[in-house]
């Protein structure tokens, strides 16, 4: 199974390691074909290189559209070697076989990722690359492939550990990688397009993803993980710089994306909003006052689960918030930028890190939501759904005053990002209780408001905050104990989706109870 390389094809746009392996290859014996740029670079070094123009008998055209595509590369890559008609065909035909093919592609996503126009992006499709990458890999029973620099050592010491030649599994595993690279390349290209195109129709979609980061284990130590960037988010996790701390780990991520997703709710015109994020669902969240008030307020709702948690802001993150921040075990802060005084003090925390944006996340900008299950993937149009003040419907004889109000839709909004069931408890722009991930509503309520108790005693208070709360339920309830629960917390307005068939029920209850109640005729479930 081992295949000898005696010539090779070298087509790169990232010269990085080309000299190097060029020479390594010159002095094992191989014979060098390159393209323009590769090759110019190669010769340059004094290497002994034949153009590929030489080889097809054509010169490089089109503003380099075309360059490799012609039979005497693609014969060169696709020949059988050991079938007698391939044989003859090469030799009828004047055909050279081509070993070894080291390409890397023009870079398209780095194109997009700065920001390139349309006809840059579209000049920075690569056809050729693609086109022999995928020929090399098909015909691996003899041909080697290598698309990623960072495999050129490993190549070399194959040959040397072979006398020059390489093994077939060695050749089966740069195939894989070969086509993960061309897989990825043509997604990446289709999800730009469908990003210029505003169309995200998941039917149509191709999952793209550039690695971004090798991760030194997945959500808990024994599993493997890496990041894949896709390109699409202007402002989020994918996109943030780290300024210190350590790397951001699996579950940093996760949770820092939530984080920062969910604050992104708040327009920063409305005032400054933090949240506080554990085990990707928040454990407080508040809007209004300064940053350092949002924070304090956030933090105060649930002190306990705020211990190692992820802080995101809607704002420049400032000395006096920060002061406040550092006070406590926090693993991870992400905002549109910090202060140069913030960071002086963060400095001195080490492992914290600290993350900015230009931006905040587009709350309102559409995409795609992947989820894999065992054997497949779950793909989705993210949820964007929005509720504003004119859709709100009263149920209630009671209606809610325009405080009231403020509450119900800020607790929506940060139900949006608690896993279901949800049920949120707001105070004056603040969260006080949030019960999450409970098997049913009347758990996540009652979880929400045995939260708010045991702040209430934490803080020294008379009577939970809880009391005179707004409470949002995700989904709408099923049957009445979920919003009698929350009427004995002490709530005195409710939001929810409705249309439960006993919606009845429940509105009769809450009129019982006293209190004022909306429907949103939206749901978020988030699971
Ligand atoms: P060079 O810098 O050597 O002139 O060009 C190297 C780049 O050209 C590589 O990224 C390679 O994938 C790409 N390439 C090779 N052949 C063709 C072709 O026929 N058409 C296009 N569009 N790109 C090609």
């Amino acid at each position: 199974d081992l295949s000898p390389i005696r010539r090779a094809l070298l087509s790169v746009s990232d010269k990085t390691g080309l000299i190097e392996l060029g020479k390594a290859l010159s002095e094992r014996g191989v014979e060098l074909l390159s393209t323009g740029g590769s090759a110019k670079a190669l010769r340059d070094a004094g290497l002994d290189v034949r153009d590929v123009a030489d080889v097809t008998g054509y010169p490089e055209m089109m503003d380099g559209r075309v360059k490799t595509l012609h039979p005497a590369v693609h014969g060169g890559l696709l020949a059988l070697r050991d079938n007698a008609a391939h044989v003859a065909a090469m030799d009828e035909h004047n055909i050279g076989a081509i070993d070894l093919l080291v390409v890397n592609l023009y870079p398209f996503e780095e194109t997009v990722a700065k920001g390139g126009d349309y006809e840059d992006c579209i000049e920075n499709i690569d056809i050729g690359g693609p086109a022999m990458i995928r020929a090399a890999a098909k015909n691996h029973a003899f041909v080697s492939v290598v698309v990623d620099v960072e495999d050129y050592d490993a190549l070399l010491a194959e040959l040397d550990a072979n006398g020059g030649q390489t093994t077939y599994a060695f050749r089966q595993k740069l195939a894989q990688t070969a086509y993960a690279r061309t897989g990825a390349y043509d997604a990446a290209v289709s999800t730009w397009m469908a990003d210029a195109l505003g169309n995200s129709a998941p039917r149509r979609r191709a999952f793209a993803g550039t690695l971004s980061q090798t991760l030194r284990y997945g959500e808990n130590p024994h599993q493997t993980a890496a990041f894949y960037v896709d390109g699409t988010a202007r402002a989020g996790v994918a996109t943030a710089v780290q300024h210190q701390g350590k790397e951001l780990s699996y579950n940093n991520i996760n949770d820092t994306d939530a984080a920062f997703e969910l604050v992104a709710e708040f327009d920063p015109a409305d005032g400054a909003a933090c949240a506080i994020i554990k085990h990707a669902n928040p454990c407080g969240v508040a809007l209004g006052g300064t940053l350092l008030e949002a924070y304090k307020s956030a933090f105060d709702c649930d002190r306990t689960s705020a211990f190692g948690g992820i802080v995101a802001l809607n704002q420049t993150l400032d000395e006096a918030t920060a002061k406040e921040i550092v006070g406590i075990f926090t693993e991870v802060v992400i905002a549109p930028g910090a202060s140069d005084a913030a960071r002086e003090v963060f400095s001195a925390k080490k492992n914290l890190r600290l993350l900015t944006t230009d931006s905040l996340p587009d709350n309102r900008a559409g995409g795609l939501t992947y989820r894999q299950v065992a054997g497949g993937m779950l793909v989705q149009d993210k949820d964007v759904g929005f509720v504003g003040m004119d859709d709100l419907k009263v149920v209630t004889k009671l209606a809610p005053t325009d405080e009231q109000m403020r509450d119900l839709l800020f607790a929506w909004k940060v139900g949006k990002h608690v896993k279901s069931n949800a049920i949120v408890y707001v105070k004056d722009g603040a969260t006080v209780g949030v019960g999450a991930g409970q098997m049913n509503r009347l758990d996540s309520a009652l979880i929400a408001a045995k939260k708010a108790e045991r702040m209430a005693e934490v803080l020294g208070l008379e009577t939970p905050l809880s009391v005179g709360s707004a409470v949002a339920s995700d989904a709408f309830f099923p049957f009445a104990d979920g919003l009698m629960e929350a009427a004995a917390a002490g709530a005195s307005c409710i939001i929810q989706p409705g249309g439960s068939m006993r919606d009845d029920e429940v509105i009769a209850a809450a009129d019982e109870a006293g209190l004022a109640m909306v429907f949103t005729g939206m749901r978020h479930f988030r699971h």
